[in-house]
């Protein structure tokens, strides 16, 4: 993703837009008060690696770079919970410092776990299942500025469809994604 004079482009530049006002909100009440704010269409884009025009916007568009980092690791459940803009490549050193890793990755590691839960991004092996699959859980800011929280016990139905949403459901600030023991890939 580029932001360039006030143009928005996606990784291959296939895609652009001139939103009205790009912002960058700090924290989650920054973000809602963006977003009760917002005018025109809101897209929260990623890292902007998908083809097709899900971030274009001429009205708002929201850029969630300060949403990064390793919240919580729970080594027990085996769950950890990064902030939903954190992009691939940082995730696997955040974890690797901790003994744990992701299961599965794309032939890629520049896209944000937003952007791969949101598109239902594979990775490969046939037992191996998708970013989306492997979510425990997530923080989700909806278009009032209410922030709920979506588990498969606790707003079910919006966890499930939430899963692969295009970012159709609100902003996700939070994703718990479940992980494992580090280990040597052969
Ligand atoms: C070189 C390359 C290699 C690729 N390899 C693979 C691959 O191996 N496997 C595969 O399946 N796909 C692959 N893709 C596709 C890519 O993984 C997806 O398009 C993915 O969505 C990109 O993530 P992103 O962060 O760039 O998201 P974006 O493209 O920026 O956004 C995608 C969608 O997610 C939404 N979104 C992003 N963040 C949030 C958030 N925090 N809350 C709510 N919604 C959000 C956006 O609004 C948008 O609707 C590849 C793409 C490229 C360019």
């Amino acid at each position: 993703m580029k932001i360039v004079g006030g143009k928005w482009s996606n990784w291959s530049g296939g895609v652009t837009c001139k939103p009205r006002k790009i912002v960058a909100p700090k924290d989650e009440v920054d973000l809602a008060a963006a977003v009760r704010q917002a005018e025109g269409p809101v897209r929260a884009p990623g890292t902007g690696h998908s083809f097709t025009p899900l971030c274009a916007s001429d009205g708002t568009l929201i850029d969630l770079s300060a949403f990064t980092g390793l919240k919580n690791l729970d080594k027990e459940a085996q769950v950890a919970t990064l902030a939903a803009a954190t992009p691939l490549w940082q995730v696997g050193p955040l974890l690797h410092a901790q003994g744990f890793g992701l299961k599965n990755m794309g032939d890629i590691d520049r896209q944000t776990l937003g952007g791969v839960v949101g598109t239902g991004t594979h990775g490969t092996g046939r037992t191996l299942k998708s970013f989306s699959a492997e979510i425990a859980g997530f923080r989700l800011l909806l278009a009032s500025g209410e922030v709920i929280h979506c588990t498969a016990n606790e707003n079910p139905d919006i966890f499930a469809a939430g899963r692969t949403s295009l970012g159709m459901l609100g902003v996700m600030t939070e994703i718990a994604m479940y992980v494992r023991p580090a280990y040597k890939l052969r």
